[in-house]
């Protein structure tokens, strides 16, 4: 049986920079009456886009990639990272204050110190998704849009990753 050769080849760019590092604190519910204690991670992103070439043979300009990325990340960098639509963190922004509670437990930080995040739990899973969709508002912002596959990869722990993939058609 003939394998029909593929005509059309396909374009992907992989970016898995040492830069590409952001420190912060979280904590996640795993149950509905199970909450972790605050500590913290240095997460690494990668990332992948799959797409047309452009008229110089590119799918993105890597540079570009790179610096929006880095622009992406510098917003998690040293923050204590909150969910703004979990069900059973309550998240409750006061003056100069951010009050977590989760049944009786209760957490304070300072708000400059936080970034609050549209997602229901920060897991590696969820960063993944809401740096994807950042990067990639980020980088239409720069005039670049993308048409095919986005690929954000967040490694919380050496080896222990979270892969989120957007696919646009
Ligand atoms: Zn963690």
């Amino acid at each position: 049986m003939m394998i029909p050769a593929r005509k059309v080849p396909t374009f992907r760019v992989r970016m898995r920079k040492s830069q590409h590092v952001f420190s912060a604190g979280h904590f996640i519910t795993l149950s509905d009456n199970l909450c972790e204690p605050v500590h913290g991670h240095n997460w690494t992103v990668a990332c992948e886009i799959e797409g047309p070439l452009d008229s110089h043979g590119m799918v993105i300009d890597f540079i570009l990639l790179k610096d929006t990325l880095t622009g992406v990340l510098s917003k998690l960098d040293h923050k204590m990272l909150l969910p703004t639509q979990s069900r059973l963190l309550r998240v409750v922004a006061e003056n100069t204050e951010i009050t977590v509670l989760f049944e009786a437990r209760r957490w304070i930080f300072p708000a400059d110190e936080c970034v609050l995040l549209p997602i229901s739990n920060t897991t590696a899973e969820l960063l993944a998704m809401w740096i994807g969709q950042t990067l990639r508002e980020h980088l239409a912002s720069a005039g670049v849009s993308l048409f095919g596959l986005l690929r954000v990869e967040v490694d919380e722990c050496l080896g222990q990753s979270a892969v989120c993939e957007f696919r646009n058609e």
